[in-house]
């Protein structure tokens, strides 16, 4: 990935429609009403944990273009700038200095990173002395926008697995059955790129929260939009019908488990770890970890999408209704259609 400059960067965020992290500055529906009130010139962030792993925490201080001192300490636009009140593994205050903090006289964003345990009123997880349920409640009535960081605190992910021990639930789950109307911006992913969160909140430091424009799984489109497979450089293998039969040969992994026919992120063109590389490019299938039924619906990570369950079978035949990337879904399609017609989706799953 090219590296500009911070001040390249906001210029470009700025004054275009994609910018250097394809930020879109349109607006959109439903947060039109807190555009007046978000257009700050600091923007006051605390960022809870709750049950995760702290893995976005660490994809985010990696960010590599702005890096995280442009985010976090210097000004991200002239004039406006990030101030982190609360982050449990970062800040440098701890105990009853760092809780007060949890208290802001401001109007200020949330960062909600991981799921939260709703199960025995969410005694499974603390924040300080309260659980991290009744953080996110309290401070999500007050805050003007949550942002949902990463596939657990946006849907539940790995600890809302099966069996979900903990009643483990996404933010917007919770909000809703709490009736509180806060907006929430999921920005999935296990973990979610640095450039997807980055980029939100530049967008919103730019031209505030109605510029960042979501799809109804409520992630910003700019990063969101397509599937991994309508971008993939193996699509070509996948249209002639050339699969790869073990993780090392360099054709389309479908046959393999690939999920990029139903998992909606940028990454073949953004890539990971700075532009290094990312999963297909490595050589393993694209696990789905953005979509909303993440991991049960996308897994077994290694069984093709045909043989998987009914929920992503109806999935795709939506697709084929919708008309939607038509060599692809000619081939999912045609692969669905004569393998029920044949009654081999059994077969196939027991050899
Ligand atoms: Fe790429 Fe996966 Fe689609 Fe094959 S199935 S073209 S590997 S996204």
């Amino acid at each position: 990935m090219e590296t500009v400059s911070r001040r390249d960067f906001i210029k470009l965020a700025s004054l275009s429609a994609v910018g250097v992290l394809g930020l879109r500055l349109v607006s959109t529906q439903g947060l039109n009403l807190l555009s007046a009130k978000t257009k700050v010139s600091e923007l006051p962030v605390i960022w809870i944990q709750s049950g995760s792993c702290s893995g976005c925490s660490v994809s985010v201080l990696n960010t590599k273009s702005p890096t995280i001192t442009n985010v976090l300490v210097d000004e991200v636009i002239p004039g406006h700038h990030v101030n982190l009140l609360f982050h449990p593994t970062v800040m440098a205050a701890s105990g009853e200095k760092a809780l007060s903090m949890l208290d802001p006289k401001k109007d200020f964003a949330l960062v909600a990173e991981g799921s939260f345990a709703t199960k025995d009123e969410g005694v499974y997880c603390m924040v300080g002395e309260e659980t991290a349920l009744k953080r996110l409640t309290d401070l999500g009535k007050r805050a003007i926008a949550v942002i949902a960081l990463g596939t657990c605190a946006a849907y539940g992910g790995i600890p809302a697995a099966d069996p979900n021990p903990t009643g483990a639930k996404g933010v917007k789950k919770i909000f809703d059955e709490y009736h509180i109307s806060t907006p929430v911006i999921n920005v999935p992913g296990c973990p979610a790129h640095p450039d997807w969160f980055v980029g939100t909140i530049a967008t919103i430091l730019a031209s505030g929260l109605q510029a960042v424009e979501l799809d109804s799984q409520g992630r910003p489109l700019a990063f969101f939009e397509h599937r991994i497979h309508d971008k993939c450089p193996r699509r070509g293998y996948y249209d002639m019908g050339k699969f790869a039969k073990k993780l090392s040969d360099p054709y389309c992994l479908y046959q393999l488990g690939c999920k990029g026919p139903i998992t909606h992120a940028d990454c073949p063109e953004r890539l990971w770890n700075g532009g290094t590389n990312w999963c297909i490019g490595a050589g393993h299938p694209c696990v789905g970890c953005v979509e909303p039924g993440f991991p049960d619906d996308t897994s077994p990570f290694f069984r093709k999408i045909s043989l998987m369950n009914d929920a992503l079978k109806n999935d795709v035949t939506e697709w084929i209704g919708k008309g939607l990337g038509i060599a692809a879904l000619t081939g999912v399609g045609a692969h669905l259609g004569t393998t029920a017609a044949s009654g081999r989706f059994k077969k196939e799953e027991e050899e």
